[in-house]
């Protein structure tokens, strides 16, 4: 009997070709919702955790673009909830008109969703991820920063970027809401961009931070927290490969946790991309009974079938 899987989406489940207007993603977004629907009618219950990348830069630019006492510029925090709030309006619109299309009585709905981060997480001193505009020069950046407390660091050649660090995920703030529309069988989006990043503090409560968190990541608690039966990664490639970018390259089928720790030990994956979903897949699977899938976007059924894809078991 198929059950609850949690399916986090890549980058290439919402842009096509950096093509970033809102028309284009909704493109490319109904073309997502056509490849997840079959799921659902093949009796799984969705759960829906995307990345932001590109949207949350973009959004970004656009704050730093204006800043004044009228018209101030948002925090990070605040644009990853704008982004959440732009994402899941495009995949729950795509997704309700698919229903609709196939005559399904089915619903989906989106959760601005907070991450519990730990304020002495060790990212913090050490931000590691590129957000936003290249600036020729370390002193162009620091302009731009205008006295506030940025880290800026070379990017490959490129220029000079802002860098935020990403704390691992901890708890679902919005976890019992999510929980409460499973039930109600409600395909739910959540989790996007990884959360909304926030500390618990003594004296305010829950409070955002300057940081961004890894999706996969935030997918694999989500899994966890509805104990869901896969964690079912999907992105640009059929699955971790091993010798990945040489000839002798091959995808990874089936496997233990075991395997695919030494071939973390190897460096087979890639940090930043590959890395993050192995590892989310390695700590979902930790508690038996469980499987984890990285599969390409378009071979989601075949994958939790055992045809393709990458598969862990626990
Ligand atoms: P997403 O947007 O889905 O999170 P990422 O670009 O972050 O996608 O990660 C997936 C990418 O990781 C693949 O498209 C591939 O370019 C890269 N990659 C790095 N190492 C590997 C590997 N060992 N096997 C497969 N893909 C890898
Ligand atoms: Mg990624």
């Amino acid at each position: 009997m198929p059950g609850k899987i949690v399916v986090a989406l890549g980058g290439n489940a919402l842009q096509k070709q950096g093509e970033a207007s809102a028309h284009a993603q909704q493109d490319v977004a109904d073309e997502t919702a056509r490849q997840l629907v079959p799921l659902i009618l093949a009796g799984y219950q969705l759960v829906i955790v995307h990345g932001n990348g590109p949207q949350v830069g973009n959004i970004v630019l656009h704050e730093e673009a204006i800043n004044t006492p009228e018209v101030p510029t948002f925090p990070l925090d605040t644009c990853v909830a704008m982004s959440q709030g732009a994402i899941g309006f495009w995949l729950q619109q795509a997704l309700i008109d698919e229903f609709s299309r196939r005559q399904m009585k089915s619903v989906a709905s989106t959760v601005v969703t907070q991450v519990v981060v730990d304020a002495n997480d060790p990212a913090f001193s050490n931000p590691t991820k590129p957000i936003g505009v290249f600036y020729q020069t370390e002193t162009e950046a620091r302009q731009a920063a205008n006295g506030r407390n940025f880290t800026f660091k070379e990017d490959a050649g490129r220029g000079w970027r802002r860098v935020v660090p990403s704390p691992k995920p901890q708890r679902i703030v919005e976890e019992y809401t999510v929980k409460a529309m499973i039930d109600a069988g409600v395909t739910v989006i959540t989790g996007g961009g990884g959360g909304v990043p926030v500390v618990e503090t003594v004296s305010d409560g829950l409070e955002g931070v300057e940081a961004v968190i890894d999706k996969d990541f935030t997918a694999a608690v989500v899994a966890d927290a509805i104990d869901a039966e896969a964690l079912v990664i999907l992105t640009a490639v059929d699955g971790a490969m091993v010798d990945y970018g040489k000839p002798t390259a091959r995808t990874i089928g089936r496997t233990n946790r075991q395997e695919m720790q030494r071939y973390i030990d190897e460096n087979q994956f890639a940090p930043g991309s590959m890395l993050p979903k192995v590892q989310a897949a390695l700590k979902f699977v930790e508690k038996p009974g469980r499987r984890a899938i990285i599969a390409s976007l378009g071979s989601a059924e075949q994958a939790l079938a055992g045809q393709v894809g990458t598969i862990i078991e626990s």
